[in-house]
């Protein structure tokens, strides 16, 4: 069976360093926030290329705390995708204001820049664009059509650590950039964990202030404000795994480079070529027949995923923002057409060949039955 993905097999890696670094944190008493975090905030934005990084207890609780540091509130509305997961938009309403969905471009499979523009209203106050699957989303666009509205711009790159374009990386494009640490992602904890990075020290201040009780000093609240801080435990993981990103994302690119290889020609769509504005946290590839797809890889042994099979803006429990099917038609189409195949950075080349030449039997099965 190969594995959609295995966090085992990174364990094995690291989990010497892991255990030392976390049997020192278990003896030191220093649990919640700690000097770990600290470190980890400084190691993570110096690799962000940003001047802050404010560690938080998950990538949700990033997006919740960006947003109110942006000054997003009630009556205002933000405009996003329907093609990413459903935290993207639960931290807008966790805010009181109105998330706006927007469609994606059909070749990144990120937001459109130009039904950006045209969704912009008076109560428009922040664009929060996703990097889904690791791709950066068109930020030069998205930046200028910000700038020319006066917006903010809170950068969803959960999916995206390291994504790079003209040696900027993801969450440094806008005015906030929000991670999340979640076990599966290409920087994960083990267990959950978030952080927002940025050049604006006002915002990570406030993320700051926001993240524990709106504490200035012990006792002093200056505002409302949460229990959204890092186990230090997870920060002494994080800084583990941080010196190992660089390489491990090379190696999904490696993969996603013999994917492609492997299955030129056959009858799919790829991701569009891509260079280091993808870090590939996923490899999905894009066919009519996705689900006989998905039974024919299982019954190889090849386990997938579906990233995702039903936008937000038909999820039942946001209904109530008022949008029906048709409304985002490349949303919807891509949910019908995506299937995502295993990537890790332990993948051997053997495993990305069965996975391959399953892809192609089923392809080309497909074509002869037609
Ligand atoms: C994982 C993810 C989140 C949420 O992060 P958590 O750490 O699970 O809270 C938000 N947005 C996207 C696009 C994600 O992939």
């Amino acid at each position: 069976m190969i594995p959609f993905l295995d966090l085992q097999a990174q364990y094995r890696t690291v989990g010497e360093d892991i255990e030392a670094a976390v049997t020192d944190v278990l003896r030191s008493g220093d649990y919640v926030q700690g000097a770990r975090v600290a470190a980890f905030e400084r190691d993570f934005a110096a690799w962000c290329g940003t001047q802050e990084a404010v560690a938080v207890s998950s990538g949700t609780a990033a997006l919740h705390l960006a947003l109110l540091a942006a000054g997003v509130g009630p009556g205002d509305e933000v405009i996003t995708v329907p093609m990413t997961f459903v935290a993207t938009a639960a931290a807008i309403l966790y805010t009181g204001a109105t998330p706006v969905f927007v469609d994606i471009d059909p070749s990144t499979w990120t937001m459109d820049p130009v039904e950006l523009e045209a969704a912009i209203t008076s109560r428009t106050k922040a664009i929060l664009p996703v990097h889904l699957h690791g791709r950066l989303a068109d930020m030069a666009e998205i930046v200028a059509v910000a700038r020319r509205h006066g917006l903010v711009v809170i950068e969803d790159a959960a999916q995206a650590h390291g994504a790079e374009r003209g040696g900027r990386r993801a969450g440094a494009f806008g005015d906030i950039g929000c991670f999340s640490f979640y076990p599966g992602k290409n920087l994960g904890a083990c267990g959950e964990g978030g952080a927002v990075v940025t050049d604006r020290p006002e915002l990570a201040e406030q993320v700051r202030l926001l993240r524990d009780w709106g504490q200035i000093r012990r006792y002093e609240h200056v505002k409302l404000g949460f229990n959204l801080r890092m186990d230090n435990v997870q920060g002494a993981v994080l800084r583990v795994k941080l010196p190992r990103l660089d390489g491990w994302n090379a190696r999904r690119r490696a993969v996603a480079a013999l994917y492609r290889e492997l299955l030129d020609g056959a009858a799919l769509r790829l991701p569009a070529p891509a260079g280091e504005d993808h870090v590939f946290h996923v490899h999905a590839v894009r066919v009519d027949d996705r689900d006989g797809l998905r039974a024919s890889l299982e019954a190889a042994g090849v386990a997938t995923g579906i990233h995702y099979p039903k936008p937000v803006h038909l999820q039942t429990g946001y209904a109530s923002l008022g949008y029906g099917p048709g409304a985002f038609p490349e949303a919807e189409r891509m949910a019908r057409e995506a299937l995502s195949l295993p990537i890790f950075p332990e993948m051997t080349e053997a495993q990305v060949r069965t996975v391959a030449a399953a892809v192609r039997r089923f392809t080309e099965g497909a074509r002869d039955a037609a």
